[in-house]
């Protein structure tokens, strides 16, 4: 999906949390207003959409995703910002297929682990 886009996508992950673990039960792509190939801002009005229609079906947000097209899945500076804003997973994928998922814990970001069911 992010091959495709000459503009970083992004959108959330909905799902529900047993412990440590999450469960992503819904992507939902948000239109990136930013139209960037190196940023992301997610449609705001989108956005708030986006979130009440899983809440009214028992789904939390349980990360955010974006795509980095010429640099590898980590963090950039102003993703750490965004994962200030938005303490959840931050999945993000790039144009050759790879993934990383990220947590930011005080100062530290904590590379998660994402498992396919
Ligand atoms: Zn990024």
């Amino acid at each position: 999906m992010a091959r495709k886009s000459g503009v970083e996508i992004c959108g959330f992950l909905f799902g529900g949390r047993e412990g440590d673990a999450f469960t992503v039960k819904e992507i939902r792509f948000v239109q990136n207003r930013l139209n960037s190939p190196t940023a992301f801002e997610m449609e705001p009005l989108e956005m708030v959409k986006a979130i009440d229609d899983a809440e009214e079906r028992g789904l939390e947000v349980v990360g955010i995703f974006h795509s980095h097209l010429k640099c590898p899945p980590r963090p950039s500076g102003r993703d750490l910002e965004g994962m200030e804003l938005w303490p959840v997973v931050w999945l993000i994928v790039d144009d050759k297929g790879n993934h990383g998922a990220f947590v930011l814990e005080g100062e530290k970001v904590r590379e998660v682990e994402v498992e396919v069911v």
